[in-house]
């Protein structure tokens, strides 16, 4: 595995000003060598957490919720967040194409397909944040799409719950959707294209593409 050099943390704000910029694009380009087809520094004013997120967890009921500590009801409320998230200046936000489409939009091959797609973005989100950790941004937090349970352990019945060893401890991940923040609303404002896609009745041919978002705060 390739060795990652480590930088010194500084707190002088100045000098964190002159080095960041480079840093935020550095990081859009790694995340595009990873798999995602677009990564956009966003201010991380800009992110909303809103609290009817959350409640779409909730009302109907995810398959997933309670199913991990990183779904709700586990997740930190949205008070919470958005608190600690407007501490942050910047974020990297990025998206992976998912194709084929059905993987997300067909209800029969969602089933499995998704799994894949959601991963990546998990293996994306870790990769940035360890990153800009060892660039000295030592509060980089990330999060991903979907639920770890079927992003990446499968479906398997949760390990951390039933003994507190995650099968996953240094990929699994939130999602942006678990944590209250408006994925759509916020992909929509960098200018992707993104369907809402989970209804059965729901015209395929009126959906376009498929993406899987996720978001690294920096700084
Ligand atoms: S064991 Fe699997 S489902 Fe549980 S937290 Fe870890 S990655 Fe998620």
């Amino acid at each position: 595995m390739e060795k990652v050099k480590a930088r010194r943390v500084i707190t002088n704000q100045r000098e964190i000003k002159k080095r960041i910029e480079k840093d935020l694009d550095l990081y859009c380009q790694k995340a595009i060598e990873l798999g995602a087809s677009d990564a956009r520094v966003v201010s991380a004013k800009g992110v909303v957490v809103d609290e009817r997120v959350r409640l779409k967890c909730a009302v109907p009921h995810c398959h997933l919720y309670g199913s991990s500590p990183n779904c709700p009801p586990y997740t930190p409320t949205p008070d919470e967040v958005r608190k600690a998230l407007c501490r942050y200046k910047y974020a990297i936000l990025f998206k992976h194409d998912v194709l084929p489409k059905e993987d997300f939009v067909d209800p029969q091959q969602w089933l499995k397909g998704h799994e894949k797609h959601q991963k990546m973005t998990h293996k994306i989100a870790s990769a940035l944040e360890s990153l800009a950790f060892n660039d000295g941004y030592y509060l980089a937090m990330g999060f991903a799409a979907g639920g770890c349970k079927t992003a990446l352990c499968g479906g398997l019945p949760c390990q951390f719950l039933d003994s507190g060893r995650c099968r996953f401890p240094l990929m699994s991940r939130p999602s942006m959707e678990g944590m209250g923040i408006d994925a759509f609303g916020l992909a929509a404002k960098v200018g992707w294209e993104i369907y809402p896609v989970a209804h059965k009745n729901v015209d395929q041919d009126s959906i376009s593409c498929a993406v899987s978002v996720g978001i690294v705060f920096v700084h």
